[in-house]
């Protein structure tokens, strides 16, 4: 499978926006489906829309592998996929219209973290348009293919500080027979070390819920062995994420529980959802800190606080400096 052969979207206009706001030195933000961004305050950045750049360019259900466009909604990708019986466990918990680019881009864990991985363990090969205007095309679909540096890896979670993720090929695998979930008093350890190969163990201020995905009588098999109760999937918070080593979540619950904010705590995975009032979430954002993490606000509405971007790493400085020598690319999370 050739790259001409796979990759076939026009980027002229995209190169061109790009190269409009270089001779301006202007300052553009990439948007997906607006999901995060329309959360975050507002700013003077003109908006470079992916919304053109949609549709499948390449699906071989045999091969279990797609290659989309980033603008393509991440709902719209699991219907198509759920026709052939297929899916890629990067769909986002919260916020519709969320697109394949956004999803890359944010990288943010669901609690299926556990056993599906992360969103880039998914993603084969991407198409991205630098910031200084070149067009890259990193990874590939078997091993093999790929050489040099891991721009793949770089574009996962890079928040559009990079470039403009254009196109994505994502491994696919069959959706599990069955997919239940169920709640347990017993604590998340034990839980954690009976069950084999649990989709999501997920510890919050009402209960600690587990969510099987099998087939149907070994998920029966198991939820007797390990005492679990059927229920529905718990509510998830979404005004911040806080992540610290999966060993420290405990910690960081725990305190949760005792300032009696809601929290979702993804176990085996180290990622915390928070709701709360400023005051709670600076004091979550102090704990994480204290446990090794941080906190990132994804709804600055409810808060008013800023996002709490990641410190600036000399690594991540060097890639944006070759990527986008004059920083056109704005990044959200850091306070403007
Ligand atoms: C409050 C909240 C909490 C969430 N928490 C979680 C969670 O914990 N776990 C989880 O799995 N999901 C979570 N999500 C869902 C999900 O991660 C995001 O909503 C979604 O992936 C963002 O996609 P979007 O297209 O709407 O991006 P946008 O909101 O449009 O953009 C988000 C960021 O991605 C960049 N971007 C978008 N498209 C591209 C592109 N093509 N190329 C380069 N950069 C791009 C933007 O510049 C911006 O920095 C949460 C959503 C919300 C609103």
């Amino acid at each position: 499978m050739s790259d001409a052969a796979t990759m076939t979207t026009d980027l002229a206009p995209i190169v061109d926006t790009l190269a409009a706001a270089q001779r301006a030195r202007g300052q553009l933000v990439i948007r997906g489906g607006g999901s995060v961004l329309e959360r975050l305050p507002p700013t003077d950045a003109e908006v470079l829309s992916t919304a053109e750049l949609t549709g499948v360019i390449d699906h071989r259900p045999e091969d279990l592998v797609i290659t989309v466009r980033a603008g393509t909604p991440v709902e719209e990708l699991s219907a198509l996929l759920a026709t052939h019986g297929q899916e890629c466990p990067i769909e986002p918990l919260a916020g519709h219209g969320s697109t394949v680019g956004g999803r890359l881009a944010t990288a943010l864990a669901g609690p299926r973290q556990l056993q599906a991985g992360r969103v880039r363990d998914w993603v084969l090969r991407v198409r991205l348009v630098t910031g200084d205007g070149r067009v890259v095309t990193a990874g590939g679909v078997t091993v093999k293919d790929v050489t040099g540096y891991d721009l793949c890896r770089l574009a996962t979670g890079s928040w559009g500080t990079v470039g403009v993720i254009a196109e994505v090929t994502l491994k696919l695998r069959p959706i599990p027979t069955t997919s239940a979930w169920f709640t347990t008093d017993r604590p998340a350890s034990r839980v954690l070390a009976e069950l084999y190969r649990p989709a999501a163990v997920v510890s919050t201020d009402e209960g600690l819920f587990v969510r099987l995905e099998e087939h149907p009588d070994d998920v029966v098999a198991q939820a007797a062995a390990v005492g679990l109760v059927a229920a529905v999937a718990p509510t998830l918070p979404t005004t911040a994420r806080a992540a610290v080593d999966p060993s420290r979540l405990a910690e960081l619950t725990s305190w949760a529980q005792a300032a009696a904010i809601p929290y979702a705590g993804f176990v085996g995975v180290g990622v915390c959802l928070l709701d709360g009032d400023p005051d709670a979430l600076v004091a979550a954002g102090a704990r994480a800190a204290e446990l090794g993490g941080r906190l990132l606000v994804l709804d600055a509405g409810a808060t008013t606080l800023p996002m709490r971007p990641p410190p600036e790493d000399p690594m991540s400085e060097r890639v944006r400096a070759a990527l986008d020598p004059q920083q056109i690319l704005l990044d959200v999370r850091r306070p403007r």
